[in-house]
């Protein structure tokens, strides 16, 4: 696939309120982050896939601002594949979360978590 033809695909998906990631035709590797081949095998032979957006929290750290507290960190999707995202409570790791994704236009995305 073309770096276009998959930005193309996450848009439609992320549009219709879904996760959007890539599945390795080949070795069958999963992940999230757009590239135009394999990260594990080298592979293009990629597919965009629906994610069903439920995971569980791999890591997180909390971030002190002047004025307020963000909790940050990484879900690992039910697919194998892992994201960073904000979350919206506090968390442990292991906790079930949904992530849900918000277009920012541009090609850019928001990842929330919520606990489940
Ligand atoms: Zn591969």
């Amino acid at each position: 696939m073309r770096l276009e033809e998959i930005y193309s695909a996450y848009d439609k998906i992320v549009q219709s309120g879904y996760l959007p990631y890539i599945r390795c035709k080949k070795c069958t590797h999963t992940f999230f982050y757009v590239r135009h081949c394999c990260p594990k095998c080298g592979s293009r032979d990629l597919e965009v896939l629906r994610s069903e957006g439920i995971g569980k929290v791999f890591s997180w750290t909390k971030i002190f601002r002047k004025n307020d507290t963000s909790i940050y960190g990484i879900v690992e999707l039910g697919e194998g594949f892992k994201v960073y995202c904000n979350f919206t409570s506090d968390v442990e790791i292991g906790d079930n979360v949904r992530v849900k994704i918000d277009s920012l236009g541009d090609g850019k995305y928001k990842l929330l978590a919520y606990k489940l």
